[in-house]
C-alpha cells in the first residue's frame, strides 16, 4: 500500500467511497485500522462478537492504540465462555469494551414477547436484543469496523472494505474483508491470541446459546447458527 492516507470528509460521495476501499484491497488489515483511527479518531469502533476475527482485530487495534473504541452487544444469552473471553481480552490489551444491551432484559421479554422468542420468531429477538442497541451504538458513530470476511457467506462475498452503510448511515469498514480462515487462525497462533475454546469443540460460529449448535464435519462454518431455519445472519450486516 503506497499511500494510506486519504481526505475523508463528511461530504464523501460512494465513488471517493470506492475508491478508498479499492486501494485497500491489498492493504494489511493494519493499515486499514490504522487510517480508520487517524480519520475517525473517536468516532469510529470495533463492533465484536468475540468470534475469532474480532480477537485478531481487538489484538491489532490494542498494538496501535488500548484507547481505540470497542464493543459488543450482550444479549444476555451469549456463553459463558463468551463472557469469559472478553474479561480476558481486556486483561490482556488493557482495553475497554464497551457492553450494549437491550433495555429489556431476557425475562422482561419474555414477558411481554412470550417464552423463548428465539424459537418463535427468531428475526423479531435479533431485532429486540441486537438491532436496535447496536442502532443506537451507531447513532453516536461516524463509522464502525466489523469482522466480516468475504469467505464465510454468500451475502458477505461481496463486501467492500471501506462502505457507506445505508442501513445505520455511516461508514463501514472491514479489514478482515480478503482473509480467509487460515489467514485469520495463522495469525492467533502466532501472536498468541485469546480465543472462544468453544472453537475447539466445533463452534467455529458463536452467537447466542439458544442458536447455535455445534457443526458436524463438512458443514459450513455458519451452519450452527439458527440450525433448522432459512435464517442466516442476524440482521447486522446486509
Ligand atoms: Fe435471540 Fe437467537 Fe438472535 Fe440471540 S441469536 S438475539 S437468542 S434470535
Amino acid at each position: 500500500m503506497e499511500n494510506a492516507t486519504f481526505e475523508l470528509t463528511s461530504e464523501l460521495t460512494e465513488a471517493e467511497l470506492t475508491r478508498v476501499s479499492a486501494q485497500f484491497e491489498s492493504a494489511a488489515p493494519e493499515t486499514i485500522l490504522e487510517w480508520a483511527l487517524e480519520e475517525f479518531g473517536q468516532d469510529v469502533a470495533l463492533a465484536t462478537g468475540f468470534g475469532a476475527e474480532g480477537c485478531v482485530l481487538v489484538h491489532m487495534l490494542a498494538q496501535i492504540t488500548p484507547k481505540a473504541r470497542m464493543f459488543y452487544l450482550d444479549t444476555g444469552l451469549l456463553f459463558p465462555e463468551t463472557y469469559e473471553l472478553k474479561a480476558k481480552l481486556e486483561a490482556r490489551y488493557g482495553v475497554q469494551i464497551e457492553r450494549r444491551a437491550s433495555r429489556l432484559s431476557v425475562d422482561a421479554q419474555a414477558r411481554i414477547h412470550g417464552d423463548r422468542l428465539w424459537e418463535r420468531e427468531p428475526n423479531r429477538c435479533c431485532q429486540l436484543r441486537k438491532i436496535e442497541p447496536l442502532v443506537e451504538t451507531l447513532s453516536d458513530l461516524r463509522a464502525w469496523v466489523t469482522a466480516i470476511r468475504r469467505d464465510q457467506s454468500v451475502t458477505r462475498a461481496s463486501s467492500p472494505i471501506v462502505s457507506f452503510d445505508s442501513k445505520f448511515d455511516l461508514i463501514k469498514i472491514n479489514p478482515l474483508a480478503t482473509w480467509n480462515s487460515q489467514d485469520v487462525w495463522r495469525f492467533i497462533f502466532k501472536h498468541k491470541i485469546p480465543y472462544n475454546p468453544l472453537h475447539d469443540q466445533q463452534y467455529p460460529s458463536i452467537g447466542c446459546t439458544p442458536c447455535t449448535t455445534p457443526v458436524q464435519i463438512g458443514e459450513h462454518s455458519r451452519a450452527g447458527r439458527w440450525r433448522g431455519t432459512e435464517k442466516t445472519e442476524c440482521g447486522l450486516h446486509r
